[in-house]
């Protein structure tokens, strides 16, 4: 029998309706491969029973025909998403023991088409960090050269690093500046941050409001648009959700791209910039060109001051979001002589060391006396960045960029872990996009010499995630990506 674990969303979609096999064997596929698997370290919690449970009741509707359109499809959860009577974690230890009583809108939603959760997946502490590092779990290995352990990326490394190697069928995410695109490219497999609005946010535990958007990471371009379709929708419950209908994304695969514009911008190729990286851009642009899609080159001129402002609003927006764990209602307490005591000894413990860096950082730029200077400014230099994606939309459809300047590197990496600028340097390609609330997917590109993923990015207009879909199902014929062996 083939291994059922290859085959992508659509693929066991069409088994399971063809009755080739069952939901049961498909679930019991997974989970199998969640054993063989567990030095990866990307499951923080495991529901086998569960998962089986509702694997059965799919089954049934299979077979008198009430399926929902991601029936009995094994997933895996990013442990950001509040699982009603699953313990939720955000991978940090102040959160332990916490079991939501209620889920978020997005697993409400995939729930309700269908969906077979098999557990939760680890992910940096609030998502918090691009190597899954700070998670109080410990880092994922990257499947890929398993041997070198390398970094899966973050924050959604575990989500990542289930889809690369087989763990789930597809697996949610959450990007405040990277965290779906770069573990996705890291880890070689595709994953689309929706425009922000799109997906609702309630449930999702918080980080930087203003830029926290939840997606799929799936194994190729069509599983991320099925995901995607079940993921989004107006929500009451989120202020900032969008009420806007949500395409069938689907349909926009595998169409004529002639004449279709886009956008090379210059800022994104820095001087130093990778060689592998380059030449793999450019040979998605190539791609692109001989399908009759029209480059055009643009400008991004506030490029360099995204990391700068991203790192004010991320940190300011967190400080305030945290404030929430003080030992009282969520999680962990550790007591004290007195309230205040009680609040210090459960945040200094419960949180890990790149949080508190956030909260210093965001308590700092958004106090009296820096607010102006810091906070205020950053959010004018937002809006910048933001009208030069209007402005350059205007002359293309969408943008074809590097995911990430480097390729997954080893857990534990020492310039890394002595200055933590180099890994937010990391998130160059990625934070502008979420400051804009534009959406864009990461795709496998090729490897480099080492053997390594790398990704590219494709970034379009608000809510047109139909061109996102169009121009990236072109690139990933041709780019024609095998996976891991
Ligand atoms: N790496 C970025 C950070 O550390 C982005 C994280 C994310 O998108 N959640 O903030």
């Amino acid at each position: 029998m083939t291994d059922l674990t290859k085959l992508t969303l659509a693929e066991a979609r069409k088994g399971l309706k063809n009755k080739e096999f069952s939901a049961v064997e498909l679930t019991k596929a997974y989970i199998a491969k969640m054993d063989a698997d567990r030095d990866l370290n990307a499951y923080v919690c495991e529901v086998p029973e569960k998962a089986l449970a509702q694997a059965e009741k799919s089954q049934e509707k299979i077979n008198n025909g009430t399926a929902g359109e991601m029936e009995g499809l094994p997933l895996g959860i990013k442990d950001l998403f509040c699982t009603k009577d699953i313990p939720t974690t955000a991978c940090s230890s102040i959160l332990k023991g916490f079991v939501p009583p209620y889920e978020s809108t997005v697993t409400s939603k995939l729930k309700e088409a269908g969906a077979v959760f098999l557990g939760k997946l680890n992910l940096d502490e609030f998502a918090m960090g691009g190597s899954n590092e700070t998670s109080a779990f410990g880092p994922v290995v990257n499947p890929w050269k398993k041997e070198r352990r390398l970094v899966a990326g973050g924050s959604s490394g575990g989500s990542a690093a289930a889809v690369a190697a087989d763990m789930c069928a597809a697996a949610t995410g959450t990007d405040t500046g990277g965290s779906i695109r770069q573990p996705a490219a890291f880890c070689g497999v595709t994953g689309i941050k929706p425009t922000y609005g799109r997906c609702s946010r309630y449930g999702i535990i918080a980080f930087a409001s203003s830029l926290d958007q939840a997606g799929p990471i799936a194994k190729d371009v069509r599983d991320c648009a099925i995901m995607l379709k079940t993921m989004s929708g107006y929500d009451a419950k989120d202020s900032t959700s969008a009420n806007c209908p949500v395409p069938d994304f689907e349909k926009f695969l595998h169409q004529d791209i002639r004449g279709l514009k886009i956008g090379i911008p210059a800022e994104y190729r820095p001087e130093g910039l990778n060689s592998e990286i380059a030449a793999l851009w450019d040979k998605g642009i190539d791609m692109l060109k001989a399908r009759g899609a029209e480059i055009v080159s643009i400008s991004l001129p506030h490029t360099k001051y995204a990391l700068a402002t991203y790192y004010i609003i991320a940190p300011a927006e967190a400080s305030s979001n945290l404030a929430r764990y003080d030992g009282l209602r969520y999680g962990n307490r550790i007591n004290g002589t007195h309230l205040d005591d009680m609040y210090i000894n459960s945040r200094t413990a419960g949180f890990g060391k790149e949080v508190k860096r956030r909260i210093m950082i965001g308590t700092y730029v958004l106090s009296a006396g820096y607010y102006d200077a810091y906070y205020l400014k950053a959010q004018k230099v937002r809006r910048l960045i933001r009208e030069d994606f209007l402005k350059a939309f205007e002359k293309c459809d969408v943008i074809l960029t590097p995911t990430a300047p480097t390729a997954a590197f080893p857990i534990g990496d020492k310039s890394m872990q002595e200055n933590p600028i180099t890994m937010w340097l990391n998130d160059i390609f990625t934070v502008s996009v979420n400051l804009a609330g534009l959406p864009a997917m990461s795709l496998p590109a090729g490897l480099n010499k080492d053997g390594l993923p790398l990704g590219l990015q494709l970034i379009g207009r608000s809510f047109d995630e139909e061109t996102l879909f169009k121009a990236a199902s072109a690139l990933e014929e041709d780019i024609n990506f095998k996976g891991m062996k």
